[in-house]
C-alpha cells in the first residue's frame, strides 16, 4: 500500500467515483444496491466507510466529536468537511477509511479480513511508518550533494549505510567514525533482523552514500550479529576509506 493510492481512494471517493454497490446500480450493473451487511440502507461511499452500523465501532474513539446527524444526512464530501475541523486528524481519517474499503472488498470476496477492532490500530502504525519513511527522504535529500570534509580537532565524523540481504531477510548496517585527520577510530557492522527497517535501510542504501559504510553495510552478511572494530581497523575497510577520501 502507498500514500499516493490512499490519496487517489479519497478523491473518487469524494466525487462519488467508488465502484459502490448504490453506483453499480446506477450504471445498471447490478440490480440491487442494499448493503449486504446491515440490510436496511444503500450501500453509497458515506454508509461504506462511515455510515453503516456494522463499522461504526472503528470511528468511536477518535472521530467521536463529528455531529453524526450531520454526517449522516450529507455525502463523504460533506463528511469531509466536517473532518477538516480538525486538519491534522485528515491523515488518520484517509488511512483508516481506505482500511475499511479494502476489508470491504475482502469480505465480499469471502477472504481473512483485519478484524474491526484492529483497523484503528493498525491505520496509526501505518501513518507511523509513513511519517519516518518522509522524514527519512527528507533528511536525505537535505544532505544529498554534501562533500565529505574534515570534522573539527575536537570531533568525531561518523557515516552510516545500510544494505539488504535478501535471501536471508536480514538487514545490515555499517558505521565508520573517523578523527579530524580522516583516520578511522571505530567501525561497525552489524546485522538485523527487523523486517520492519526494510524501507528505510533501502532509502538509506539508495543515496549517494559514503563507499566505505556501503562496504561495512554488505560486509554485515558475514557477521554473527555485531561487530566493532576500535583502533585496529579491518585491513579491507581501512583500504576502502583510504581510497573513499581520494574520491571525494
Ligand atoms: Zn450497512
Amino acid at each position: 500500500m502507498c500514500w499516493g493510492k490512499i490519496k487517489h481512494f479519497m478523491q473518487k471517493a469524494c466525487t462519488n467515483a467508488l465502484l459502490t454497490k448504490e453506483n453499480l446500480k446506477k450504471r445498471k450493473i447490478i440490480d440491487e444496491d442494499m448493503c449486504h451487511q446491515c440490510s436496511t440502507q444503500p450501500k453509497s461511499s458515506l454508509h461504506a466507510l462511515w455510515d453503516c452500523a456494522s463499522i461504526r465501532q472503528v470511528w468511536v474513539a477518535d472521530f467521536h466529536w463529528i455531529n453524526r446527524h450531520l454526517a449522516s444526512n450529507g455525502t463523504f464530501e460533506n463528511l469531509l468537511d466536517l473532518v477538516l475541523e480538525k486538519p491534522h486528524m485528515l491523515e488518520l481519517f484517509a488511512v483508516i477509511t481506505w482500511f475499511l474499503w479494502s476489508r470491504g472488498n475482502k469480505v465480499r470476496l469471502k477472504q481473512d479480513v483485519l478484524p474491526l477492532n484492529r483497523v484503528v490500530f493498525e491505520a496509526k502504525r501505518y501513518l507511523s511508518l509513513h511519517k519516518l519513511v518522509r522524514m527519512t527522504k527528507l533528511q536525505l535529500s537535505r544532505s544529498a550533494g554534501m562533500k565529505w570534509r574534515l570534522p573539527n580537532r575536537i570531533g568525531y565524523k561518523t557515516n552510516f549505510d545500510g544494505a539488504m540481504f535478501h535471501d536471508t531477510g536480514e538487514a545490515g548496517l555499517g558505521i565508520v567514525i573517523q578523527n579530524h585527520e580522516g583516520e578511522v577510530i571505530a567501525a561497525l557492522s552489524e546485522k538485523i533482523p527487523q523486517p520492519s527497517l526494510v524501507t528505510l535501510l533501502e532509502l538509506l542504501a539508495a543515496r549517494q552514500g559514503n563507499f566505505v559504510d556501503d562496504i561495512l553495510a554488505k560486509r554485515a552478511r558475514f557477521c554473527s550479529s555485531l561487530t566493532v572494530s576500535m583502533e585496529s581497523v579491518p585491513l579491507d575497510i581501512s583500504t576502502f576509506v583510504s581510497a573513499d577520501k581520494h574520491i571525494s
